[in-house]
């Protein structure tokens, strides 16, 4: 049984004061509704610049909240301005990292190799990347739902190895902010393939264990769906995630 994951990928949102006050908000919501940690795991994906600020709060006042960044060098250190190495990341207790996610590729044109060098960064500094793949309409045209995810996938894991800890983001780009979320059977469809393609590649266990989350769209008011489908483990959540009540909304999905 895997425990849910529910990742909140805030994107160029909110400045590090801004971060704080969220954060302590999100922590009395789930208070208030009794979260239980067993039920779902919470994450939140702030700016680098915030990090700092999110991990001290999160330590002083012991918060059920994991917390990670949004992307990461290849590189472990040295002349590559504007760059964050995986060690500065694990240094501040960070747990995960996302990478690959689409807007990495199309806005700064990331390909597979620089998404699998990224994976290799993380792991090798103990950070559990959480691996973005997903297909444009274009190519949900030409080539079908699971095509281009899985091809994605397994360019990335040439760096991951069977006992590596993983979390797999399943985010069609056409679900992206645009309040066109995948319905929870497209959602499945994708999912399965993606952990049959961890099995094939790695085993049973990693395929067993490794969350599958889904992206795009998600809300308090369609998650329950997606959360019913067998192989989707949680939710990547972006818009959604900048509102306190919305988000604990999406982590009280049972409810
Ligand atoms: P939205 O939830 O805003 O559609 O964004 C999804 C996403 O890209 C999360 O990484």
């Amino acid at each position: 049984t895997r425990t849910p994951l529910i990742a909140g990928n805030w994107k160029m949102n909110l400045d590090h004061l801004q971060a704080i006050a969220f954060v302590q908000k999100l922590a009395w919501a789930l208070d208030d509704a009794k979260h239980n940690e067993a039920d779902a795991e919470v994450a939140v994906f702030p700016p680098f610049t915030d990090l700092r600020s999110v991990q001290t709060l999160i330590a002083a006042d012991k918060l059920k909240i994991a917390f990670g960044a949004q992307d990461v060098s290849t590189q472990e250190s040295g002349a590559y301005t504007g760059e964050i190495s995986a060690a500065f990341l694990a240094k501040l207790d960070a747990q995960y990292v996302i990478i690959g996610h689409s807007e990495r590729r199309t806005l700064h044109n990331e390909g597979d190799d620089v998404v699998a060098a990224k994976t290799a960064a993380a792991l090798k500094h103990n950070l559990v990347p959480v691996i973005c793949v997903g297909e444009t309409a274009e190519d949900l045209e030409k080539h079908g739902p699971s095509a281009v995810p899985v091809a994605q996938l397994e360019e990335a894991l040439a760096s991951v190895s069977a006992d590596s800890d993983i979390v797999v983001a399943y985010e069609p780009v056409w679900a992206i902010g645009s309040g066109k979320a995948a319905t929870p059977e497209q959602a499945e469809q994708v999912c399965a393939a993606l952990r049959e393609s961890l099995r094939a590649r790695l085993g049973d266990a990693i395929a067993d264990r490794t969350r599958i989350l889904y992206g795009g769209s998600v809300k308090a008011a369609n998650i329950a769906g997606f959360m019913r489908e067998p192989n989707v483990d949680g939710a990547l959540v972006g818009g959604a995630s900048l509102d306190v009540d919305e988000f604990a909304g999406i982590v009280r999905f049972r409810q």
